[in-house]
């Protein structure tokens, strides 16, 4: 099988993956709740996008146990 003539170095490897970094994600406030979603998506609390409702969000009540 093939194999690598020379151990890579440490500089190499750092090198490469100073690109493997997890991006924030890009969030705008809801125009209906005011809330931060992510942009170009439906809104997770009320299932608005573009001023409609898409989504029906249920309405999970949990009551804690005491
Ligand atoms: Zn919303």
């Amino acid at each position: 099988m093939a194999h690598p003539k020379r151990k890579q170095s440490h500089s190499r490897t750092r090198k490469r993956r100073t690109h493997d970094k997890i991006s924030v994600p890009q969030l705008v406030v809801c125009s209906e709740c005011k809330r931060l979603r992510p942009s170009h998506m439906v809104c997770p609390f009320c299932g608005y996008y573009k001023g409609r409702e898409i989504v029906t969000i249920k309405i999970k009540k949990k009551k804690k146990k005491q």
